[in-house]
């Protein structure tokens, strides 16, 4: 008979969401953890509302109604301000209290500093949890950390699972409403073919948790995403592994198999090193018949020194070839940068932007370097007194939380706001005949840009709109030529267009379009007067505002359904439906179409308020 009975599992949500669909957790961690247990465990439950914050009201209902002994919190760094909620609220309850996952595991002493936690599992859980279930805390079971007599008691590393096949499938039949879609429906999932990592980059704490790599079978791997295969419904399936490309043999195995028993519809994305593209070539067009249509490759750096220094060995030669070749198969590449490594300076950075266009990339990510727990430069920039907060609600690789050599948080915020406005497709104005395609175009590209610095919750809607509009001023600084040829002379644009972005009533910047025979251009041209504007004006600051009227909740439902709807365009009427009778969703159109309009409207005023 098992020592805990009745178990709840939950995963500490990140206290700040990244708005992109593929960061909505599907909880797997926990999932794993529930199919370690099913067959001891006489009850398991997972909290509803997961999604958002009503989740800690559901919680302790939860906790009110069903007596659950065990209540076990995973927690990434991001997340551990609401674990620390959740076991707040499980204590008072009177359950036993575990933490585990990335944070806890880099970190067991402070964790258990924490009165609400009775007992930490550090490294990967499957295989402890199951013993913990079974004999309570007992020294005879290795990994786990907890309280006696004042002290810590540590019972010492569990060996790895390396018969990564015995573990079991996730329990994905457990999981909560998601957008309305729960279970095994969800159209974004998850799943891990391979644990660990070859590598060991200084900014990752991957290998803390893992360890080295070990790649299940895949007939193993064909198994599972037989269960999650609908041939009515295209899923977004992440295939989250570190490094899926490791093994190329297997992972054609894979395809191989999946193509046999038809198993391809799917939107797969996956995130790899650049050098194993290069290797997997051969494999590419197996990989998008799979479903394979986007990777996220860190390239992390332009400068060969920095990339040193992170332990990370790119060249850039395997860099263009890796995206001419995902080119060549239509495959989508996105690019991950890290900015503020600490020797880096300001006009080292400026460099980033011009290099990942030069790359042809369609979507770049600028993050910031975040020295998580358990990685090698957490050691270092705590040994060089570089790491400015602690508040892990930061921790999002979106918010700066160090200093560097050459930068200051506020510095790294305003590089970071550089790099997305001189990213932007400038060009994609050029091809605009009016002045409403121009307006479109801006706000969308800024809407991103606002709702990424949105995730840096220590920043306010003032300090966004002065980086911004810094970064505007700097890259207009940097000269840039904006040209194209218009192939079709019919589309000539009548006269000047311009359309104006308002930072306040004396800084603005002109964004004038012309046309001269077959040559359109655009420049930039900064005001510092009250001169009216000819064309739409963009009010920063409303814009600002808007953005933060919007929940972050709201924002994840409106993409998970847009990512739905664009997998599978046959069912408008099914992804519409239930998303116009969402309130809040129909709020934030009606905002979105509120400042389309103002913009319009504001042709030709004076903004002086
Ligand atoms: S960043 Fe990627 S390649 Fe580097 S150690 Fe982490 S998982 Fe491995």
């Amino acid at each position: 008979m098992a020592y805990f009975k009745h178990i709840c599992l939950v995963e500490a949500p990140q206290a700040i969401i990244t708005p992109f669909p593929r960061y909505v957790t599907d909880c797997i961690g926990i999932l794993y953890l529930a199919a370690a247990v099913k067959n001891i465990a006489d009850s398991l439950v997972i909290p509803d509302n997961y999604y958002n914050d009503r989740l800690f009201e559901s919680f302790r209902i939860l906790l009110k109604k069903r007596r659950c002994d065990l209540v076990a919190i995973s927690s990434m760094t991001g997340g551990f301000s609401n674990a620390k909620r959740l076991a707040e609220i499980a204590k008072s309850n009177g359950s036993f209290v575990v933490l585990g996952g990335f944070h806890p595991t880099a970190l067991p002493d402070e964790v258990l500093k924490l009165e609400c936690v009775d007992l930490v599992v550090v490294g990967e859980g499957e295989a402890t949890f199951r013993e913990l279930v079974q004999k309570g805390p007992s020294r005879e079971v290795k990994g786990l950390a907890w309280k006696e007599d004042g002290r810590i008691v540590h019972t010492g590393r569990r060996p790895l699972i390396e018969e990564i096949d015995s573990i079991a499938f996730p329990l994905r039949s457990l999981r909560p409403l998601r957008y309305g879609e729960t279970g095994s429906e969800y159209s974004i999932d998850t799943i891990y073919t391979s644990r660990g990592c070859p590598w060991s980059c200084s900014f990752c704490a991957n290998n803390r948790m893992h360890q080295h790599w070990r790649g299940r079978s895949p007939e193993n791997v064909v198994e599972e995403i037989a269960l999650l295969h609908d041939p009515k419904k295209k899923k977004l399936l992440k295939i989250w592994d570190a490094n899926f490309l490791t093994n190329i043999n297997r992972v054609e195995k894979i395809c191989d198999l999946l193509i046999e028993r038809g198993l391809t519809n799917f939107k797969i994305m996956t995130e790899t090193r650049v050098k194993d593209i290069v290797r997997a070539e051969r494999i590419l067009g197996k990989l998008r018949t799979i479903g394979l249509q986007t990777v996220g490759l860190g390239i992390e750096s332009p400068n060969p020194r920095t990339l040193e220094l992170m332990n990370k060995s790119n060249a850039m030669g395997d860099v263009s070839r890796a995206i001419t070749l995902m080119g060549r198969h239509a495959i989508d590449t996105e690019g991950y940068f890290v900015v503020g490594h600490h020797s880096e300076t300001l006009e080292e950075t400026m460099q980033y932007p011009a290099f990942a266009k030069k790359l042809g990339i369609p979507l770049a990510l600028f993050m910031v370097i975040t020295p998580y727990p358990g990685t090698k430069i957490y050691e270092e920039y705590l040994r060089d007194e570089n790491i400015t907060t602690f508040d892990w609600d930061l921790y999002n690789n979106f918010s700066p939380v160090i200093k560097t050599e050459h930068m200051d948080p506020a510095s790294l915020v305003r590089m970071m706001a550089y790099c997305n406005v001189a990213f932007f497709d400038y060009r994609s104005i050029l091809k605009k005949d009016n002045e409403r395609g121009m307006l479109v175009s801006f706000l969308y590209g800024l809407f991103q840009i606002v709702f990424l610095m949105r995730v840096n919750k220590s920043l306010g809607e003032k300090e966004i709109r002065d980086a911004v509009f810094d970064a505007y001023l700097r890259y207009l600084g940097t000269n840039p030529v904006i040209d194209c040829i218009v192939s079709d002379t019919s589309r000539k644009i009548q006269r000047v267009s311009v359309v104006r972005i308002q930072h306040s009533p004396l800084r603005a910047i002109d964004f004038v379009i012309e046309q001269k025979g077959d040559r359109r251009t655009l420049a930039m041209v900064p005001r510092f007067d009250v001169k009216p504007s000819s064309g739409p004006i963009i009010r920063l600051d409303e814009l600002v505002a808007g953005v933060f009227s919007v929940s972050m909740d709201t924002l994840m439902h409106l993409l998970c359904r847009v990512e739905l709807f664009s997998n599978n365009p046959g069912r408008l009427a099914d992804q519409l439906i239930p998303l116009l009778a969402d309130r809040a969703v129909r709020t934030m159109g009606r905002k979105l179409v509120s400042l389309y309009v103002r913009g319009l409207l504001a042709k030709g005023l004076m903004v002086s308020e």
